[in-house]
């Protein structure tokens, strides 16, 4: 009997639940990845990071006498092909996905195995409650966060379990070598010129170093971009190179402060995103507010390039953006602003900012990326009110006190005095010339009025529900 595992975004061999099971079950297990080219971004920062991973996955198979085959193409014709070369072959194990595309594809693929009579044993693994495992008391899924909180900490968290990898089970003959030729070239030639470090051990060092040096003091310290404090595992859990059981399990166990029940939190958050994007499945295309399907964006491309370069004349903002574009990653409480930024103060629809985010963010994760964008436009389930706008210099000055993190980005301003350096517009001209950086030649005015684009947004949000 021939098995076949199908990774996706569980890109690891411990804490793995299809994998285990495959292991456990199978007498020949093929290891596989499919690619799809149709799902390829151009010059995408998320694309070139993720791709990473997958082909460092590979390579730590290879040192653990496993191998990873490659499918490459047409999802139905790869898996075809697989079966026409193992007509004996007869299970397939994978960790499910429940919304998204990866949903869609799962469907369609659960028709095509049992067409060709190929049993499907799939789990979840991504989450630590899936999207039905919480609900209120009349049986529905939650729209709110709290009462959903609320329910999800008292449930009983999953511990981590263990893979017994049997490279003997495992076949080693490359089945199709010009599709891992491929991956390398894609990898090798991909332009991706930020710092990644792909693999579960890099996720696990990361984790350690966290709870040693960082989860005391990340209840006050995580909205401070400048201070590094938050655990950027988020890449980690997109890719799956480590488990969410994994690092619930290590915090848990590590500390019990304030601080870390903040950070367990921050995870509901993931789970909570994820249910409400399986809740509306529409969500990446419609708010799900439909008062605020109507409205009236003012969509100037001109304003949008100026927002992804980091060029508003906002610092903050702007130091914001070109962490992204240098990184491939942006604080949470950045994300929050310079949305907040683009939907509000330029008034650009959401779907605009929150496709960005996906070309670029290497931790880019449907579920959270639109339901964070949906909560800064308002238009989510329990959403930042639409008459709320944050104000980028007050948030500047009040996240970023000493100005340190945008002197790191935004270079033109590292020589700005402090008292200046959230409102570079206030410098007198000779002040511009000592800190070597004239308004509008080096550094733009701000591209809008805060206070004027305050109540135009709050103006237009109003009509809109008038529209329904
Ligand atoms: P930590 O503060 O160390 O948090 C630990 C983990 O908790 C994170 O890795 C993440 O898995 C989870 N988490 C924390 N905050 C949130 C949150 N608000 N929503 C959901 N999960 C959370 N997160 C993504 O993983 N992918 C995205 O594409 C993404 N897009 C976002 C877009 C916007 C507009 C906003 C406002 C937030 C977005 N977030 C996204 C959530 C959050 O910004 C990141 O998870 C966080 O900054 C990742 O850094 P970290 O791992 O150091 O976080």
């Amino acid at each position: 009997m021939v098995s076949v595992m199908w990774f996706r975004r569980d890109l690891r061999l411990e804490d793995n639940i299809a994998l285990a099971k495959a292991f456990e079950e199978s007498e020949q297990l093929i290891l596989v990845f499919h690619i799809n080219p149709e799902q390829f971004l151009e010059n995408s920062l998320n694309h070139d990071a993720f791709f990473a991973s997958v082909w460092h996955f590979k390579e730590v198979l290879k040192k653990s006498g496993l191998h990873l085959q490659i499918l490459y193409g047409d999802i139905t014709k790869s898996f075809s092909d697989l079966k026409k070369s193992f007509p004996n072959w007869s299970e397939i194990y994978f960790n499910k996905d429940e919304r998204g595309y990866g949903k869609q594809r799962d469907d369609r693929m659960r028709e095509f195995f049992k067409k060709h009579e190929i049993a499907v044993h799939s789990y979840m693994d991504h989450y630590l409650h899936g999207a039905y495992e919480v609900q209120n008391n009349s049986g529905d899924l939650y729209k709110v966060f709290t009462p959903y909180y609320n329910k999800w900490i008292e449930l009983e968290k999953p511990t981590p379990i263990q893979v017994m990898i049997n490279p003997k089970k495992v076949l080693k003959e490359v089945l199709f070598k010009e599709n891992e030729e491929k991956l390398e070239k894609m990898v090798k030639e991909s332009s991706l010129n930020i710092h990644y470090l792909p693999g579960t051990e890099q996720a696990k060092k990361q984790l350690n170093k966290f709870i040693e040096e960082k989860i005391d003091k990340y209840k006050k310290a995580r909205d401070y971009p400048f201070e590094d404090n938050t655990s950027r595992l988020s890449q980690y859990l997109r890719t799956g190179e480590i488990s969410i059981r994994t690092v619930w399990n290590a915090v848990k166990k590590e500390t019990s402060s304030e601080s870390q029940k903040t950070f367990l939190k921050e995870l509901c958050w993931r789970d909570f995103y994820h249910m409400i994007y399986v809740g509306n499945p529409d969500q990446k295309m419609k708010p799900i507010k439909t008062q605020f399907s109507n409205i009236q964006w003012n969509n100037d491309k001109e304003q949008f390039e100026k927002w992804k370069l980091g060029h508003t004349g906002y610092p903050l903002v702007d130091a914001a953006m070109r962490q992204l574009n240098e990184t491939g990653w942006m604080h949470n409480r950045l994300r929050m602003i310079v949305a907040s930024f683009l939907t509000k103060d330029l008034l650009i629809d959401w779907r605009w900012g929150e496709r960005y985010f996906q070309k670029m963010l290497i931790d880019y994760d449907a579920s959270s990326n639109i339901g964070g964008w949906q909560w800064a436009a308002s238009t989510g389930t329990d959403a930042v009110p639409y008459f709320r706008v944050f104000n980028p210099t007050t948030q500047s000055e009040k996240y970023d006190p000493s100005g340190n993190f945008i002197r790191k980005y935004v270079t033109e301003l590292s020589a700005v005095k402090n008292e200046y350096i959230h409102d570079p517009e206030k410098m007198s001209k000779e002040e511009q010339e000592a800190a070597g950086v004239i308004m509008g030649e080096h550094y733009p005015y701000p591209i809008v009025n805060h206070s004027e684009a305050r109540k135009r947004a709050i103006s237009v949000f109003e009509e809109s529900k008038d529209i329904v």
